[in-house]
């Protein structure tokens, strides 16, 4: 069930002189991590029902190829700062710089993707100027008459959606789920104001220094990123009901992701964790078997194109969520598909 909470936060006034809708960029690791280009998406969005411009934030060293491909997924301004000293990303000295951003350009809206590295950073840069920050949001829409940013976040332990509004202090900050939102496709014929701003680096010392950076190796398919899911719930009774998932994904080309219980269970991997605390999806087909449709589940499905849920309980919520339902055993159910399937792919 979805329940919507209102919140105000009465912070320091200084609406009326600020403008943009500002994106943090986290290149980090450009071609998996999709989250500031997902942000980008959603910014113009928010820009268009503001009547204002998309800014992007860069700061690095060496990063000027990912200008263009920002450029290229909707920004109209980009604030770059390239220094040695901001070659690795220190949450320091990073928090440092965009602050001092913020203050000379006054943007009204900040997003930063909820990230590692964007939940430690975020919150840092919305204390130093003394604003609110919205963690982990699900959807963001500018509200029509107030012209205020509506940052739905799960709330409560994941028990309610509230959506929340900061009406006074600027910018509005929100962390946003990778996953979330859908990208643009690139244009190559977009253009874009550069501006390369003078900032004080030497303000910007750390207490940490960043020793080495390692790139977690890549395991597997992005469950963001696969176009087909199968989610096992508790209902799939073991690792062997998950084998039947596998072997159905085997023939549709699917990953197979799962809920809570499973993964708890050990009958999946921990990066197999959908919901609001696992990955958000947006595929163009999920098939959930076995789950009962808790919001922390739902929460991290609802982008997708069709959903077919199968389960033995029809009054099951997960149905209130689907497109499609079977109300059955999922183990027979699978069955009949897959050799339908097999039939259909062997002869
Ligand atoms: C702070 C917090 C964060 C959370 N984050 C997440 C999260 O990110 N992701 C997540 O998934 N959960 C999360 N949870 C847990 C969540 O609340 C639910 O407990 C969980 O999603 C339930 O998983 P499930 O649907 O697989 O299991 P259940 O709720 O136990 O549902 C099992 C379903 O399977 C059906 N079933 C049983 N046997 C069969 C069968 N043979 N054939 C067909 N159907 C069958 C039943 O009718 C039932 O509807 C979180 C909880 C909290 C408090």
């Amino acid at each position: 069930m979805k329940t919507k909470a209102t919140t105000r936060d009465n912070t320091r006034t200084k609406a009326g002189s600020c403008r943009g809708v500002w994106v943090f960029a986290d290149h980090r690791n450009y071609f998996q991590d999709r989250v500031t280009l997902q942000i980008l998406a959603k910014g113009r969005d928010l820009a268009r029902d503001l009547e204002t411009e998309v800014g992007v934030v860069v700061l690095g060293y060496g990063v000027s190829e990912f200008v263009m491909e920002y450029v290229a997924h909707g920004a109209d301004i980009v604030y770059l700062i390239e220094d040695q000293r901001l070659a690795k990303y220190n949450v320091d000295i990073y928090t440092t710089v965009v602050c001092q951003l913020v203050e000379r350009y006054r943007p009204e809206i900040l997003l930063v993707g909820a990230t590692d590295f964007g939940r430690e950073f975020a919150p840092r840069v919305a204390k130093r100027l003394t604003t609110g920050l919205s963690a982990d949001c699900v959807a963001l829409e500018i509200d029509p008459v107030e012209k205020i940013l509506l940052q739905t976040s799960p709330s409560f332990e994941g028990s309610v959606l509230a959506t929340i509004v900061n009406s006074t202090a600027r910018p509005q900050m929100a962390t946003v789920r990778p996953g979330t939102f859908k990208e643009r496709k690139h244009d190559h014929h977009r253009k874009a104001r550069l501006i390369k701003p003078q900032i004080d680096l030497v303000g910007g010392t750390s207490r940490m220094e960043v020793l080495k950076v390692r790139k977690q190796p890549h395991r597997g398919v992005d469950l963001r990123e696969a176009p087909i899911v199968i989610c096992g719930g508790r209902g799939m009774g073991g690792k062997k009901g998950f084998g039947v998932l596998d072997r159905l994904g085997k023939l549709l080309g699917a990953e197979v992701g799962a809920t809570r219980p499973p993964v708890s269970e050990g009958w999946a991997e921990s990066d197999r964790l959908i919901g609001q605390t696992g990955r958000a999806i947006r595929p163009r087909l999920l098939i959930t078997c076995g789950t009962s449709g808790a919001v922390q589940y739902t929460t991290g499905i609802q982008n997708s194109e069709y959903i077919i849920a199968i389960n033995k309980d029809p009054d099951a919520p997960i149905f209130q969520s689907a497109d499609f339902g079977a109300v059955g055993d999922a183990h027979q159910v699978l069955h009949h598909l897959i050799m339908r399937l097999e039939k259909e792919t062997h002869g």
